[in-house]
């Protein structure tokens, strides 16, 4: 769990995701022929084979906030970065990239349900605006606090959407013993603003499959919305959310590679939310795409829960996608 704590510990906001680049770079190069990073930042490793082109997407961002206005108080007004709910930020803690640490709160007169952005603030500890300017300036970004901590069978920490992932793909790549397939294990950017790095990279790669390996909402906590996934049951195979449904051949590859391997696997169909599976399915004149999910809690709070045994499932299931010819 030390490279998951590492991983989600990163600053790596949609568009500043040169940090955790970085670590994934250095990680999978040795199982690899070639690494390389693309004009809009999206990580490729590439492995040569003999085979059809196989894309497997992590995305490396996660949600935050941006400086947009600093008031003669000191406070500091943002936009979000990606899919925030602003319940799960009131008079919680976010970090900017120097370290500085701001509290977000909300106008007291406007109620704390679920408040539109522009009527919530940060809190930097200061009174002025003079004193602010010091600390951040208009377009420096903010992420969740969100440290790492391991609870019953679970983990918990912010950003496991979509670390997870990037977790997964990288002991995939660290263990697989065959790739007939040409594979580019590719570590996505922007997927919060709209799955931006998986179309730049699908377009450049142009795979004849491609799947995404991201985290998917469950529905196994007291009285909540209908969903299929529960914890500790294996990673969903996700057959529709808003970005796409799911190819019938994609289908059929993920569902022998789980049934192949003997991995517990729950089937999974979404009426919102997308992946880069998205991306990918709609580039050039089309890509069959499918998306693996770590069934997560909490989806986009600070404090995201996942379990151990589904973490190590969705490895295995990537492997066993990176050994099996498409
Ligand atoms: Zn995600």
């Amino acid at each position: 769990m030390e490279l998951l704590e590492v991983l989600t510990q990163c600053f790596s906001p949609s568009g500043r995701e040169d940090k955790i680049r970085e670590i994934i770079k250095e990680k999978v190069a040795p199982y690899v022929t070639d690494v390389y990073t693309d004009a809009m930042g999206n990580l490729i490793a590439h492995k040569k084979g003999n085979g059809k082109k196989l894309m497997l997407a992590a995305h490396m961002d996660e949600i935050g906030f941006m400086v947009t206005h600093i008031e003669d108080d000191g406070f500091v007004r943002f936009t979000t970065v990606g899919g925030i709910v602003s319940a799960n930020c009131i008079n919680r803690c976010v970090t900017f990239e120097n370290g500085v640490v701001g509290v977000i709160s909300y106008e007291e007169k406007e109620g704390s349900n679920n408040p539109n952005p522009d009527k919530m603030y940060m809190d930097l500890g200061v009174s002025s605006r003079e004193e602010a300017e010091k600390l951040v300036s208009i377009g420096d970004m903010a992420v969740h606090e969100g440290p790492f901590k391991e609870m019953g069978n679970c983990v918990t920490a912010k950003a496991l959407d979509d670390r997870c992932g990037c977790w997964a793909l990288i002991r995939a790549l660290e263990t697989h013993q065959k790739c007939p397939n040409e594979l580019f294990a590719v570590f996505t950017v922007q997927e919060e603003l709209g799955l931006r790095g998986a179309k730049t990279a699908a377009y450049a790669i142009e795979p004849d499959m491609g799947f995404a390996v991201d985290v998917s909402f469950t529905g196994d906590t007291p009285n909540c919305r209908k969903a299929s996934l529960s914890l500790g049951e294996g990673p969903g195979l996700k057959m529709k959310d808003s970005s796409y449904i799911i190819n019938p051949k994609a289908k059929a590859f993920m569902l022998e590679c789980a049934q192949c391997a003997n991995i517990p696997y729950q089937l999974e169909a979404a009426a919102y939310g997308g992946t880069d599976a998205g991306g990918i399915n709609l580039t050039k004149s089309g890509i069959p795409a499918g998306t693996i999910s770590v069934p997560e809690r909490y989806v986009h709070s600070p404090r995201e829960v996942v379990n151990k045994k589904d973490l190590e499932n969705t490895a295995r299931l990537v492997r066993q996608m990176i050994e099996t010819e498409i």
